[in-house]
């Protein structure tokens, strides 16, 4: 196996009395999509906070490409190549859509943003269309695909999605969904997925991880995961 983008290796994290992460290890290789399904209050959202750099880990390791980034912060973990579309997108609602794209590029890289930006509308031509519309008035999904688009701004090796599919219509989940796809499929980018909506998230993936109470306790390729009846009781309604 070629060596892994990203390394979690028996990490623990919290906030104050609660321990959110419990020795929680994953692997991500370069080029995969890996998804990480669990409960509201699993730790999904602490696991992809912690690999960011905060909360920082109380034990265990975390490297990147090889290099250990335990206890980095986050800006240094950014710009070692990881960005975050982060949990209830966080778009700037009184910028427009061009400037909460350039806030993505401006943060990290001094590059010509134009190229990433292109890359954004290829991947989500709405962005395009709304390009002097400010983000608060943007609908849900197109709040979602600036969250992605400002993410890809910094050129990531590592792209982490928290819950991107939340509070969006069917349609528009697939819509996101399909861009997710293609983005990997298209640039190879690796992706950490973390979704509560466990069915098209682990049909989306190449392998998935199961957290529940913040251990994991599954593993295996994305629709091998699907089809396994503890799963399907637990996160798709027995369906
Ligand atoms: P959700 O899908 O609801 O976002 P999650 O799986 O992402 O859930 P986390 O948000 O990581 O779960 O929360 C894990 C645990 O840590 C929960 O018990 C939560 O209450 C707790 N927690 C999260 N953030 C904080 C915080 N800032 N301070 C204290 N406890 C927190």
């Amino acid at each position: 196996m070629s060596p892994a983008l990203l390394e979690v290796d028996r990490v623990s994290a919290g906030y104050g009395a609660v321990q959110a992460l419990n020795e929680v290890s994953l692997h991500v290789q370069p080029g995969e999509i890996v998804t990480l399904i669990g409960a509201n209050g699993a730790g999904k959202s602490t696991l992809l906070m912690t690999i960011c750099g905060q909360p920082k880990p109380r034990s265990g390791r975390i490297s990147l490409a090889g290099a250990d980034i335990t206890g980095q912060p986050t800006h240094a973990i950014m710009r070692r190549g990881v960005a975050q579309s982060p949990e209830g997108r966080r778009i700037f609602p009184r910028m427009t859509v061009r400037e909460n794209l350039l806030m993505g590029a401006e943060a990290l890289t001094k590059d010509e943003p134009g190229p990433q930006m292109e890359q954004a509308f290829a991947l989500f031509p709405r962005l395009k269309e709304r390009l002097w519309q400010r983000g608060g008035t943007l609908s849900g999904g197109e709040q979602q695909m600036l969250a992605i688009g400002r993410a890809l701004m910094s050129k990531p090796k590592l792209l982490l999605l928290d819950e991107p599919s939340l509070g969006l219509a069917p349609l528009v989940v697939k819509q996101i969904f399909d861009a997710i796809r293609r983005l990997n499929a298209e640039t190879g980018l690796t992706v950490l997925l973390v979704e509560q909506n466990a069915n098209q998230a682990l049909r989306l993936a190449h392998r998935g991880y199961v957290l529940v109470n913040g251990r994991i306790t599954m593993e295996g390729p994305g629709r091998a995961l699907l089809a396994r009846p503890e799963i399907r009781d637990a996160y798709l309604g027995g369906g």
